[in-house]
Formats: C-alpha cells, sequence, structure tokens
C-alpha cells in the first residue's frame, strides 16, 4: 500500500497515520515532523524553513521533496508507506509520481481525505494551541493555514480522483470510529 493522507491541518491525518502504521506495518512519512526536527536542530534545511512555517505557509517545494525523496529510498518503504503532509500541491504530487516511477513502484494506491468542516478544525487547532504551545497554532497562522490548504491542497482530491485513488472519510467521530472508516476503504 502506497498511501497519501489528505485533510486540513487539525483534521487528525497524524494520529490516523500513526494507527495506520500500527494496522498495516508500513512507515508513516510526515514532511511537518521533518521539518519540525529540522528546525530544532537548526540544520540549514530547518533554518531556510522556519520563516514559512511560523507564518502558516508552504515550504518551498524542492525543500520538501528532497525530504521525501531521501526518505523513501530507505528499504523500510519498499513495501509501502503512508504519506502524511505530503503532498500539499498539485506540483509536489506530480514529482511523487515521477518519483515512483523512477524508483520503479506503483503508483499512490490510496488517497484518503479525512474531511473536517472549517468551524470545527479552527477549534481543534485552538485547543492544540493551549495544549502542545505548537508556534504556528495561532489563530491569524491557523486561518492561514487553512486558506493554504483550500487553495492549494484541495484540487489534489480531483488530482486523485483521475487516477481512481481518491476517497473521502467523515473525519468527525471518536479516533476509533474514524480510524475503521479508513481501515474498511483501504481494506475494501
Ligand atoms: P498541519 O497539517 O497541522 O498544518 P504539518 O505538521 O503537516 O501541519 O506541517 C506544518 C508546516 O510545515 C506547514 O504549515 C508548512 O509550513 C510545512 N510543511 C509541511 N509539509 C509541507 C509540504 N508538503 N509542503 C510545504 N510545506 C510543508
Amino acid at each position: 500500500m502506497r498511501i497519501v493522507l489528505l485533510g486540513a491541518p487539525g483534521s487528525g491525518k497524524g494520529t490516523q497515520g500513526e494507527k495506520l502504521v500500527t494496522q498495516f506495518g508500513i512507515p508513516k512519512i510526515s514532511t511537518g515532523d521533518a521539518l519540525r526536527a529540522a528546525v530544532a536542530e537548526r540544520t540549514v534545511l530547518g533554518k531556510q524553513a522556519k520563516a514559512a512555517m511560523d507564518a502558516g505557509e508552504l515550504v518551498a517545494d524542492d525543500i520538501v521533496i528532497g525530504i521525501v525523496d531521501e526518505r523513501l529510498q530507505q528499504p523500510d518503504a519498499r513495501k509501502g508507506f503512508i504519506l502524511d503532509g505530503f503532498p500539499r500541491n498539485t506540483a509536489q504530487a506530480e514529482t511523487l509520481d515521477a518519483m515512483l516511477k523512477r524508483m520503479g513502484s506503483g503508483g499512490i494506491t490510496h488517497a484518503l481525505h479525512l474531511h473536517v468542516n472549517d468551524e470545527e478544525i479552527v477549534s481543534r487547532l485552538l485547543e492544540r494551541a493551549t495544549i502542545e504551545g505548537r508556534a504556528d497554532d495561532k489563530e491569524d497562522v491557523i486561518r492561514n493555514r487553512i486558506d493554504i490548504y483550500n487553495a492549494e491542497t484541495l484540487p489534489l482530491i480531483a488530482y486523485y480522483r483521475a487516477q481512481g485513488v481518491a476517497h473521502t472519510v467523515d473525519g468527525i467521530g471518536s479516533l476509533e470510529e474514524v480510524f475503521q472508516r479508513l481501515v474498511a476503504v483501504v481494506s475494501h
């Protein structure tokens, strides 16, 4: 299985992705986690990414593509993977397809779209802000991330629908309910 998770910030991609890792025994690749680690370690890449992340903007395509390309080369990703937070725009999706082709792998098998309305997203992210204190969980930055998601990432649902692999799943409900919906789609 080569899975892409699509969903607004706060839609539950990270949490559900972890549960899918346990269920299917394939690694999760999260560009957000990789970028936050780079920022914390103050690497060159982290320094380049920080300003965009703090503003809720997308980090440059070549940076995130480099992260994913390197990670996909590792042997554990050969049996499949779950991508969380990548691709986030059409250029990234096209590059990913080209990468998989170059590696001699098949294409994406499931693009799972976790659907949660904007109102619920804002309230979840504001709550997360008080718990985790992530730098980009402030209301104006949250609004910006949602706007960018709607403008740049939502069109990927049509992109993957054209490949016959897109599935929208209702992201409202308990963690376990949402997870069972995802498992049902993937196991079908
Ligand atoms: P969320 O889904 O909650 O917005 P992520 O943890 O996936 O957060 O990403 C945090 C930030 O990292 C994004 O707002 C963006 O600045 C950057 N980022 C992550 N993935 C990508 C990507 N594929 N392309 C560009 N920027 C990215």
